[in-house]
């Protein structure tokens, strides 16, 4: 973390009476991307290693890493050079389409953190204000259901209503769904084996992407439990990228889902693509010998949104790595993965999704 610290402050001896994008840009996205997946890979493993020393370490690189980030970005120098690039229409006009976005990223970048330090907690408390109204209206109407619903059943079984707790929101919001809908979600589950749905999932979107995955053998992985594959692409028979899975829940592993960008994809100096990374790590089920895993209609989502994800990275081609997958206008991150999921309600596909146990 010095080192990235160094470059940031030496940079900002240097610079130049007139700032350009090859004396000031350039070095910080060429410094950026050849440290990008060390840092990536470092700070990942908090969320999945098996090893409590690791998950320290991990985590203390994290706060190391923001620490350092924060002092680049409120170096005033530094930010004033960026800026006078942006606002040279000569130079601008030189500039190809991904080094005016990257440009616009630093400097999105230095913007925001002048907002965080102008403290202005008004503005902040504005927006958790209005966020609470709105999902409060929500959350409360849904409350009174389940509480209707908890009051009849407490009726139905000769007993007194006391209270609703915390604890019975799950219970009663199944069968408020069963109620509504006549559906028992755990029937659905024994539609959407584990295995299958994974691999159907995967196969979607190779067809989709004109795509291919090869499972590799004996990968090197945090857990004996995490699936690699490559990704190639068959007509100009290149290897594209590599995509991790890391499906099933375990002590001391991250719950929910999320896809992690461990090496970005971009073109180096030496002109050659670097191949992307991405891992997958959700929370399911674990199959054992004797019985399958099933997975809800929700966690089908899940897997669809986050391949979405994975593959926006794995077919990533810029020119810098601060313009990959989730560097993108901010609107936007969540766009593939949206697209993704409601593929996956589409009865042509969920159909191929479905099989009987
Ligand atoms: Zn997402």
């Amino acid at each position: 973390m010095r080192a990235i610290t160094n470059v940031y402050d030496k940079l900002a001896d240097i610079i130049q009476e007139t700032p350009t994008f090859d004396n000031v840009v350039a070095p910080i996205a060429y410094f950026d991307d050849l440290h990008k997946a060390d840092v990536n890979v470092a700070t990942f493993l908090q969320f999945v290693s098996p090893k409590s020393s690791i998950r320290k370490a991990s985590y203390m690189a994290q706060v190391r890493l923001s620490v350092s980030e924060t002092h680049m970005y409120s170096n005033k120098r530094l930010y004033n050079a960026v800026l006078s690039v942006y606002n040279n229409k000569e130079e601008m006009a030189t500039l190809c389409n991904d080094d005016k976005q990257l440009l616009k990223s630093y400097l999105r970048q230095f913007e925001n953190h002048e907002h965080q330090m102008a403290k202005n907690p008004a503005n902040v408390q504005h927006f958790l204000d209005n966020l609470e109204t709105k999902i409060g209206l929500l959350a409360s109407e849904n409350r009174k259901k389940l509480v209707q619903l908890k009051k009849k059943d407490m009726k139905n079984l000769g007993k007194e209503y006391v209270d609703f707790y915390t604890w019975d929101e799950a219970y009663y919001s199944h069968m408020l769904t069963k109620e509504m809908f006549d559906l028992n979600t755990e029937h659905v589950k024994e539609y959407f084996p584990l295995k299958h749905v994974i691999q159907t999932a995967i196969s979607i979107f190779e067809n989709l992407l004109g795509l291919q995955t090869k499972r590799a053998g004996s990968p090197n992985v945090w857990h004996p439990d995490v699936e690699l594959y490559e990704v190639w692409d068959p007509i100009e028979n290149l290897l594209v990228g590599h995509l991790y899975l890391d499906l099933y829940s375990r002590k001391n592993k991250c719950t929910g889902g999320t896809t992690f960008y461990l090496r970005p994809g971009f073109v180096q100096i030496d002109k050659l693509r670097e191949c992307p990374v991405s891992a997958i790590v959700v929370d399911f089920p674990k199959p054992s010998n004797t019985s399958q895993a099933l997975l809800s209609l929700t966690q089908v989502k899940t897997i669809f949104h986050e391949l979405g994800h994975a593959f926006h990275n794995i077919c990533t081609k810029t020119k810098w790595g601060g313009l990959c997958s989730s560097n993108v206008e901010h609107d936007f991150v969540e766009m593939p993965s949206q697209l993704m999921e409601n593929w996956c309600l589409q009865p042509s596909q969920s159909t191929t999704l479905q099989t009987e146990i």
